[in-house]
């Protein structure tokens, strides 16, 4: 275990003010929010996390003097905390510990409160009230925490929507200590004394039509069980799409590139084109130029909220031909001839 530098999380003096904590908090939460760090969400759901418990910490009054009152002796009050945490769970009273961030797709092994072992080790006791859900349950009784997770989808499943079954492995509170961590004769046996473990479980989601990348979908009481017997929270899907082997995807709109040949293109030509809903019949125009981007409309993705559909559009991408026989050759010589011929005509 690893001692925490929450001061140093945060960038700021031991003895900083609590305003300061605060808007330094808020400055980094904004800037490593996993939701704003797409291209390196991994790395900034660690360093979040690192964040949130480092003003979980500074940022409650009596946590924060408990931590500073440590100092480098914290490995001893380490073993004091152990056994005071060991004494509270064999009187199974203790559901303080849980809620806030969850992790369950994150991967990264968390204590029980989802923050680290170090984190867990002094502040299990003093109960976090963060996760609490809307008032009205007992005091022992709270919301289940929120869990996030990945599902990954192809395009094909973007478009059409609809009810996905779907695998995956979350976090939940064990069900055996009820998140204790301790049962009659000790440590509890099927999580270990984490109070946490990790199921495969199925979930039956519905796919809204024209979903994007990144959206997150939410199931509703999907969450991790709730403490003392308190509702659960909620899942969150983030939705990942994967790239298509046809289709690149801006916004409602698709775009496909389709190889022609330049007799097509030249002289112009009737062409199949596939689509997200089958094949269809384009018309290319005599004398279209190479590159150019032909729009089949409607035939693009769901609209999310307006109904309809985006675009389809399609580059044409016009193939020369190599290995030409020794006709074919002698004939496009003939063409270059009789074009540069009239070409000087035109000039005259
Ligand atoms: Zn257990």
């Amino acid at each position: 275990m690893n001692y925490k530098d929450y001061y140093a999380i945060l960038g700021v003096p031991k003895n900083a003010p609590e305003k300061d904590i605060k808007s330094a908090y808020r400055k980094l939460a904004r800037k490593w929010h996993p939701d704003q760090n797409q291209d390196n969400q991994r790395a900034a759901e660690e360093k979040f996390k690192d964040i949130q418990e480092a003003y979980e910490v500074l940022g409650d009054p009596e946590k924060r003097k408990k931590y500073d009152v440590l100092g480098s002796d914290w490995q001893r009050a380490a073993r004091e905390a152990d056994q005071q945490r060991t004494y509270r769970n064999a009187q199974g009273a203790d559901f303080g510990n849980f809620g806030g961030f969850g992790n369950a797709g994150g991967g990264a092994a968390g204590g029980a409160s989802g923050f680290s072992d170090f984190f867990d080790m002094f502040f299990s006791g003093i109960g976090r009230q963060r996760a609490a859900g809307p008032s009205g349950f007992s005091s022992s009784q709270q919301r289940g925490e929120d869990l996030e997770s990945t599902i990954e989808l192809a395009l094909h499943d973007a478009f059409e929507g609809g009810k996905k079954s779907v695998t995956l492995q979350v976090e939940d509170v064990c069900p055996r200590c009820h998140g204790t961590g301790t049962d009659r004769k000790g440590i509890c046996t099927q999580c270990h004394g984490t109070g946490r473990v990790r199921e495969t479980k199925r979930f039956d989601v519905t796919i809204p039509r024209g979903v994007r990348d990144g959206q997150r979908i939410r199931l509703a009481g999907q969450g991790a069980s709730g403490p003392g017997g308190g509702p659960r929270g909620d899942l969150y899907l983030v939705v990942h799409l994967g790239s298509d082997d046809h289709y690149e995807r801006k916004g409602d709109d698709l775009y496909l590139d389709l190889p022609v040949s330049i007799y097509d293109l030249i002289l112009g030509a009737e062409v199949r084109v596939p689509t997200m809903t089958g094949d269809v019949t384009m018309t290319i125009p005599a004398g279209t130029q190479n590159n150019k981007m032909l729009r089949l409309s409607g035939k693009g993705m769901p609209k999310l909220k307006d109904g309809g559909f985006g675009d389809e559009y399609v580059r044409l991408i016009g193939q020369l031909p190599t290995n030409l026989t020794d006709k074919e050759h002698k004939l496009f010589s003939e063409l270059s001839m009789l074009r540069n011929g009239a070409e000087a005509n035109a000039k005259r």
